[in-house]
């Protein structure tokens, strides 16, 4: 059985040698969030375009600006205005953050340093040569590349690509990733459940997964435990890039993902990992889409889609494949975990100063949401650990959709 790092593996060799080409489209900067860029961004001119103020003061000759001298202020630069007259020797100019600094003048001096008396300014220390300014061009030169093709839009990116014009960005387009669950006792969400069926909860905590990874989500329901509706749902699924299943791959008698989709010619890669919960969790490929079986216990479905799924979404989205976000905590209470699988607890971190603790949840299982919507990351035991002491450092998986 497969570690969760070596199927990991597997799903970026496997995604990276079989997927097609990257579609693109053309988005605009104001819906571009988590897109993943397809064409360079380039500077339009020099960052910044003019000899920038950083602070509300007087622009100074450095060398006439000495402790105790007065200069005599003539005029005023606010943010935006035209600036062409030169600083003229034994005068100063009253200038606003994010001014152009007149030619002539090598520095600024803050206006808390000063003191003001009608039109003649008094400064109470030295003044430097460059303080308090930014020279023009060096942030990006014209025509400098500042986003490479492959980065994730977050809001950074999208602030430097609106302060160099870009309003439109090539981008990847989103993998569109089927979502069907399956299972006779699921009714959607919006039913009233019979007293021994449940909602259809997965399909909601898997298309946000979709969201947050950089994927669209395309919904198709629930398919009974049958194997000519499993058949006509998964064929269905198998028209997107990537098919992801939720339940019936365990080895129950009326788990028949598996058997449906070898039936349907699909290539296996794994049929297990040695995790817990999400132990039975498949990976293959049907035709030229990539098909994951989760099995469907809802933190089992959510922990392997953050293990497995997000890697090759990022793949399909023309991204590199994440890094897990593991970080390392002190354990804040003790846990022995059976070994031979790597478990994955529903916890909660809290930072006091600069160490993380992390502490287990309470849970009765892998069925038990209430517990991980309590938990903003998991505790993760490692298969060879079993016994972990409270101070002893654990790695924790943090959940970013809430931290
Ligand atoms: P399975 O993997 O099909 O054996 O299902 C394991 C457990 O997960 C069972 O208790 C199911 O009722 C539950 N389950 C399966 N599918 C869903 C779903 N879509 N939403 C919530 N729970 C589910
Ligand atoms: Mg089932």
């Amino acid at each position: 059985m497969l570690t969760y790092e070596q199927a990991r593996r597997t799903v970026i060799e496997q995604v990276e040698k079989g997927r097609g080409p990257l579609a693109t489209a053309n988005i605009s900067v104001w819906d571009a969030l988590g897109f993943v860029l397809a064409e360079e961004v380039k500077t339009d001119r020099e960052y910044p375009p003019f000899h920038r103020s950083t602070r509300d003061g007087y622009a100074v000759i450095a060398a006439e600006a000495t402790p105790s001298s007065t200069l005599r202020c003539v005029a005023e630069i606010k943010a935006g205005d035209t600036v062409t007259q030169p600083l003229v020797p034994g005068t100063c100019v009253q200038i606003m953050t994010g001014a152009a600094v007149p030619p002539g003048a090598d520095a600024v001096v803050m206006i808390e340093h000063t003191n003001r008396d009608g039109d003649s300014v008094r400064f109470e220390r030295a003044a430097q040569p460059g303080q308090n300014i930014v020279p023009r061009g060096s942030e990006a030169k014209c025509g400098e590349t500042l986003l490479s093709p492959g980065i994730r839009l977050g809001y950074a990116e999208l602030a430097l690509a609106a302060q160099v014009g870009a309003s439109q960005l090539r981008c990847a387009s989103k993998p569109r990733v089927a979502i069907l669950s399956t299972g006779d006792e699921v009714v959607s969400v919006d039913q009233e459940p019979g007293a021994f069926q449940i909602r259809n909860s997965n399909s909601v905590s898997l298309a946000a997964q979709v969201q947050l990874a950089g994927g669209e989500p395309v919904l198709l329901g629930n398919a009974a435990d049958r194997i000519d509706y499993l058949r006509e749902k998964i064929s269905r699924g198998l028209l997107e890039e990537v098919l992801v299943l939720s339940g019936g791959v365990s080895m129950g008698k009326y788990d028949l993902v598996e058997t449906v989709l070898k039936d349907l010619g699909a290539e296996f890669y794994f049929d297990a990992v040695a995790i817990r919960p999400g132990k039975p969790a498949v990976f293959g490929k049907c035709g030229g889409t990539f098909v994951f079986g989760l099995p469907g216990n809802p933190v089992s479905t959510m922990v392997t889609f953050e293990l497995f799924v997000v890697p090759a979404v990022d793949l399909l989205s023309g991204a590199s494949a994440r890094d897990l976000p593991l970080v390392e905590a002190r354990l804040g209470g003790a846990l022995n975990e059976k070994q031979g699988l790597a478990h994955f607890l529903p916890a909660r971190v809290e930072w006091r100063g600069a160490t993380p603790v992390v502490k287990a949840l309470p849970w009765q299982g892998s069925g038990d949401i209430a517990a991980l919507a309590r938990a903003n990351c998991f505790l993760v035991v490692a298969a060879d650990r079993g016994q972990v002491n409270i101070g002893d450092s654990v790695p924790i998986l943090l959940r970013k959709d809430v931290i």
